[in-house]
């Protein structure tokens, strides 16, 4: 831990108790935990900002004698005013003595053995004290090249606390008095607006590199600065994030981007200098200086932001196709004009570019087969011929192409042209459409004279050779 943040941490605070001095920290000497105890006239949580279903448990676990207290990312939310996405328990009891207690639990993961107790759609995550002693504990850790991979050694309140990544993640609501219990100078970080992290930031660091991506996340989603000293081996270290699991990646992205808080935890992790890490082709695409993606960019994750914001439904695909556009675009044009057919250049574009970003972020079939039509019908959008427009109307994937194209406006006149026409014949009678449009044949986007939204009909765009479209 930085010097200024043992200080910090150590400042104001009750002396350490018997538990504390008894700790055995010999595997993180560089951190002293001090308790400092908040009673429940001292901070703002209130049980009617808990969920039921955390409450239940927590008084359950307690009944049968164990320890249970709220943990983490709720209990910080909470001091924040701000209302958790879900409600973490921590205890003494075992994953298997959990278990016994309710019927409505299964025993989950590998890497972290935990209890889930199910409440209809809600799930109370319970986790066992984690210790930091060697192989002789029970339950097991495993190591590699300072990489933790299993950890399953259970341990006091005080070693789960300082395993936890940043200090504001470490404190627990006691639901026997209904006190915060404070291990690490948590509070005193969220009266500082910082997000400091437990320990030597490059040892937490190399023992698990999605650290430093929560840090830019919960920076974002919490408005925290992050601490200079976990700031500042983000370049040097950011690399061993190639080494991370991309299935757990994929994870932490969908958490990133899909959490309410997505043009935040991007414009951060561009900030951080962690995006080329995560997303090497959008921050390569972005580096160039392309304003129209940037647009789409950003406004693709504000509309995220926003229909999460409204509850309405969001989908990976359309937004992993968004961070992904500059490149397959710029290849797709490259080929084309190398001679390539276009459909054949876009495909192989599509394909090159989803394998690169796969190696990384494991976007999963289903989204990337969306992606890449998503990609695929944006030049079919030039085509204004009545076969093929009504064709193009009816694919399944047209609403996610045409709010794609939307958001191209800043690539060109042309495409934004061709976005409001497609807006405006959407909203013609399909006989009226039908009449006003060619019947095929060498039929171009200034034949049908349908007044579009500026009351011109969509410019002509001249053919390249080698295909059909696909200049867009
Ligand atoms: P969110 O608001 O996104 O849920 P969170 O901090 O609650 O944020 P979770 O992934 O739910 O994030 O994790 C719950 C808690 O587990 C964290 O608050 C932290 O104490 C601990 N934790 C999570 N990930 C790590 C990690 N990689 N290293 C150490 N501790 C972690
Ligand atoms: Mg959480």
């Amino acid at each position: 831990m930085a010097p200024d943040a043992t200080t910090d941490c150590n400042q104001g605070r009750s002396r350490p108790t018997k538990d504390s001095d008894r700790l055995n920290l010999e595997a993180r000497t560089d951190i002293t935990p001090a308790l400092r105890i908040i009673p429940r006239d001292q901070h703002i949580i209130s049980r009617k900002n808990i969920s039921k279903a955390a409450l239940r448990v927590l008084y359950r676990l307690n009944e049968a004698g164990y320890a249970a207290y709220l943990v983490g990312g709720a209990v910080r939310d909470l001091l924040l005013g701000m209302q958790p996405k879900d409600f973490d328990v921590a205890t003494d009891a075992t994953p298997d003595e959990v278990k016994k207690l309710f019927r409505n639990c299964r025993l989950i993961g590998r890497r972290f053995r935990l209890a889930h107790v199910v409440f209809g759609p809600e799930i109370i995550e319970v986790a066992t004290f984690r210790g930091l002693g060697e192989e002789d504990g029970e339950g097991d850790r495993h190591i590699v090249d300072g990489r933790i991979m299993r950890d399953n050694i259970w341990g006091t309140i005080e070693e789960d606390a300082v395993r936890r990544d940043f200090r504001v993640n470490a404190m627990y609501y006691d639901i026997s008095d209904f006190s915060v219990r404070d291990y690490v100078g948590g509070m005193q970080d969220l009266d500082d607006r910082m997000l400091r992290l437990i320990g030597d930031p490059a040892t937490r660091y190399r023992e698990d590199p999605v650290r430093m991506l929560r840090a830019a996340r919960l920076a974002a989603k919490l408005e925290l600065r992050i601490d200079a000293q976990a700031l500042a081996p983000f370049q040097t270290l950011g690399p061993l994030l190639a080494e991370a699991a991309p299935a757990r990646l994929f994870d932490e992205s969908l958490k990133m981007f899909f959490g309410g808080h997505g043009l935040k935890s991007f414009r951060m992790l561009e900030k951080c200098g962690l995006l080329k890490f995560l997303f090497p082709v959008t921050a390569r695409a972005l580096e160039r200086g392309d304003d129209a993606l940037r647009s789409l960019v950003e406004q693709g994750l504000a509309n995220t932001d926003a229909r999460i914001a409204e509850g309405k439904s969001v989908t990976p695909a359309f937004l992993f196709a968004v961070l992904l556009w500059g490149e397959v675009r710029d290849l797709a044009h490259y080929w084309i004009g190398q001679g390539m057919a276009a459909n054949e250049a876009w495909e192989h574009a599509a394909g090159k570019v989803v394998a690169e970003q796969c190696q990384r972020v494991a976007i999963p079939r289903r989204f990337t087969f969306t992606m890449e039509e998503i990609w695929s019908l944006q030049p079919r959008f030039e085509q204004i011929q009545r076969k093929r427009v009504f064709r193009l109307m009816t694919h399944p994937r047209f609403r996610a192409a045409f709010d794609f194209l939307l958001l191209r406006a800043d690539e060109s006149p042309a495409v934004r042209e061709l976005g409001q026409w497609w807006a405006h014949a959407q909203q013609l009678p399909q006989d009226m459409l039908a009449a006003a449009l060619p019947a095929g044949g060498g039929g171009k986007a200034s034949d049908p004279h349908i007044p579009t939204a500026s009351g011109a009909p969509p410019r002509r765009r001249r053919r390249r050779s080698g295909g059909k479209s696909g200049s867009v």
